[in-house]
């Protein structure tokens, strides 16, 4: 079987990478990973192992219906993880996040229809659902996403659910909390924070830091994604959660105490605009259906998240300056 797999060069799609080649190949036996990435400021090729003889790496646009056709014609399943992904950035400038998300999404699903690609499974957030005070959202409630990013996933899941319905392509929809853990671009809140007070430097904290998140390890995420791609069902959504819901407050102050360090580092600023107040999804349907479970611990996963930070300077510090560049 041969999968294609976007924006694997990132933090999430290239953990989901390095779990496939890792494990044993699956019931449905993965011969060949292909990723397309155009290594945007966000992506770095340090993020996988480009010696495995069963991966291939093109550095390509989603967007270009070209290098798309090409590698859809070749692909039996594609797991969709490229996008443009960080909030602030959507909200100082939304066009490529729109071109990207939603145009590059869409030029995906075509040539995945015109290729017949068996299995198409398009990972999306949380964020879709927009703030939501009290309870979980399940799959069923209605989307109100408020950032240009979330609108533009919003749209690109969709698009994707509308390729099933349309054409009975076999598309699939995952809908994650906040994920942590290695080889996160350092502009994103806990890779910043850690970096930041690796460096003796200050933490910016939004607002009154009463935002609330619900965190996942990736490792987790992305067992999940792999158990929608392998089990779950054609035109489905599945929310994926970590059930740990922590304030930006509470968060902080783990971030400190993991790093040796006190409230005296932390510097408040105004808050983002149209900050949403809390993310919370409901996952029974992805662990009744599916058997999913976070394995990681919030706690154990933090602490090797800041070790990983603390012995992986040669990561970080490169991808850092490109963000002051
Ligand atoms: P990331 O920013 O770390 O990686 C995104 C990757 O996509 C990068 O390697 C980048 O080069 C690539 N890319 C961007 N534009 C591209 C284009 N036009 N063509 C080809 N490649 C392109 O993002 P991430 O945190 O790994 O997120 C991956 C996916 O998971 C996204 O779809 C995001 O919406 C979703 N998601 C993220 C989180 C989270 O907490 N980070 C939570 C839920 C869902």
């Amino acid at each position: 079987m041969n999968l294609l797999v976007t924006g694997a060069a990132g933090f999430i799609g290239s953990a989901y990478v390095r779990m496939l080649l890792a494990e044993p190949a699956g019931p449905d036996r993965i011969a060949r990973v292909t990723v397309l990435d155009k290594l945007t400021y966000a992506g770095t090729l340090d993020n996988l192992d480009l010696t495995d003889p069963r991966l291939t790496f093109v550095q390509g646009d989603i967007c270009d219906t070209a290098v798309v056709g090409t590698l859809m014609a070749g692909a039996d399943q594609v797991v969709h993880f490229a996008a443009e992904s960080h909030v602030d950035r959507s909200i100082a400038s939304a066009d490529t996040f729109v071109h990207t998300n939603v145009t590059g999404t869409q030029t995906l699903l075509d040539a995945a229809l015109r290729h017949g690609v068996e299995r198409f499974v398009h990972v999306s957030t949380d964020e879709v659902y927009g703030s939501t005070e009290v309870g979980s959202n399940t799959e069923d409630d209605p989307l109100s996403p408020n950032s240009p990013y979330a609108a533009s996933k919003a749209a690109s899941d969709l698009v994707a659910l509308s390729y099933h319905r349309t054409y009975g392509m076999d598309v699939r929809v995952t809908r994650c909390c906040n994920n942590y853990g290695p080889r996160q671009f350092p502009e994103k809140v806990v890779p910043l924070f850690i970096t930041r007070l690796l460096d003796g430097g200050d933490v910016p904290l939004y607002g009154d830091g009463l935002h609330v998140r619900d965190w996942l390890h990736v490792e987790d995420h992305c067992r999940g994604v792999e158990l929608v791609r392998g089990l779950g069902r054609a035109g489905e959504i599945y929310n994926i959660s970590g059930g740990t819901e922590l304030s930006n407050r509470t968060l902080t102050e783990r971030l400190l105490a993991a790093c040796g360090e006190d409230w005296g580092r932390v510097r408040h600023v105004p808050d983002r605009k149209g900050h949403d107040r809390r993310y919370s999804i409901c996952d029974d349907k992805a662990r009744t259906e599916l058997g999913y479970r976070p394995r990681r611990s919030f706690e154990t996963g933090l602490t090797e998240t800041v070790d990983w930070y603390r012995h992986n300077r040669s990561w970080w510090e490169p991808l850092q300056r490109r963000l002051s560049a």
